[in-house]
């Protein structure tokens, strides 16, 4: 048995140390990273996993700490990453935010983990990916990836998660933002939270007429919701509706057709980060050869590319 054996089989009875320990060696790439993925990546598949995105500020980190609340009740094991600058598991919040959150800290059953990026997926989706397979392989029944923005980075939100929750708030001038964002195409689940401000009645009317509008396609009808995350209000109703479009994939052929996109998607992250890895090692052998190439872009004799492209050349490709 290795050490990563043991690891893991102390992660499969509970015990968050070794989890952690697991999630850092993967969050830092250590050399056993791979080894540890490949332990356990066909142990799993049995995850639920919970895209919640929306702007900052929109309640989603309040609303996700009040939904494992619910969930808790329920005894399920839930793993939260939170990739968003201004989420209070990454530390952003006021004070309030926090202590609620760390309610949940202290449950053994529920693994918070925040991830520092500015917000985007893309660069990040390696360690996202992999602390996915790790919670699912250990046994969290439900994994929640919290993130800002949707369908604008080269990795998207519902390319990892079975069901996407767009939460937006009332007065955001809410039409051509939400549009623009293509958000009108992905997400199965749409959320008015703070719905105790002014005009939160009509953001919804809106964004139900948008999403009439937009002629989505037949299947699953995402339904438009409303909440007060601050007073768990809505909160059991979206949990249920989150159950519901959970069903819906399970019992069609959505979850075939997610699993595929996002075995692509898997492998495009790996291809593009094992060939950056590879490139910028062979780069760091040859510094000399580097600084030559560092002189000759900047002083306009080549560009960019083609000294990229010669470096690439060089790579075994095998
Ligand atoms: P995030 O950036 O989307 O994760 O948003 P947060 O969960 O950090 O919430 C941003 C702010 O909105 C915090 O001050 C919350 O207390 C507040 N907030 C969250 N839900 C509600 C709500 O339902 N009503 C009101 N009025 N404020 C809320």
């Amino acid at each position: 048995m290795t050490k990563y054996d043991k690891l893991i089989e102390a992660a499969k009875k509970g015990d968050q140390r070794s989890l952690g320990r697991l999630a850092r060696l993967i969050d830092d790439n250590e050399d056993g990273a791979a080894q540890i993925v490949g332990k356990l990546y066909p142990e799993g598949g049995n995850a639920h996993i919970v895209g919640i995105t929306g702007p900052p500020g929109a309640g989603k980190s309040t609303l996700v700490s009040a939904l494992v609340g619910e969930w808790r009740k329920a005894g399920r094991r839930i793993g939260v990453l939170a990739v968003d600058p201004t989420s209070p598991f990454s530390g952003g919040a006021v004070l309030g935010d926090r202590i609620r959150m760390q309610e949940h800290a202290t449950d053994p059953d529920v693994f918070i983990r925040s991830m520092a990026t500015r917000g985007h997926l893309g660069g990040l989706s390696r360690s996202v990916l992999s602390l996915i397979t790790l919670l699912d392989a250990v046994g969290y029944d439900t994994i929640v990836l919290e993130t800002v923005g949707v369908g604008q980075e080269e990795v998207e939100v519902k390319d990892i998660a079975h069901t996407t929750v767009f939460v937006t708030v009332p007065g955001l001038g809410d039409g051509i933002q939400t549009m623009k964002a293509g958000i009108l195409e992905i997400a199965d689940i749409y959320l008015v939270n703070k719905m105790d401000l002014a005009n939160a009645g009509s953001a919804m009317k809106d964004l139900k007429s948008m999403l009439l509008m937009s002629g989505r396609q037949k299947g699953w009808a995402p339904p438009v919701l409303g909440a007060v995350a601050l007073e768990e209000k809505g909160v059991h109703e979206l949990a249920g509706a989150i159950t519901e479009h959970w069903s819906f994939m399970r019992g069609s052929d959505g979850l075939e057709q997610w699993s595929s996109r996002s075995a692509a998607m898997s492998i495009k992250v790996a291809l593009r980060q094992s060939m950056e890895d590879r490139v910028l090692g062979v780069v760091d052998g040859n510094r000399d050869e580097f600084n030559e190439d560092v002189r000759k872009v900047s002083s306009r004799e080549e560009t960019p590319a083609s000294v990229a492209g010669r470096w690439l050349a060089k790579l075994d490709l095998k």
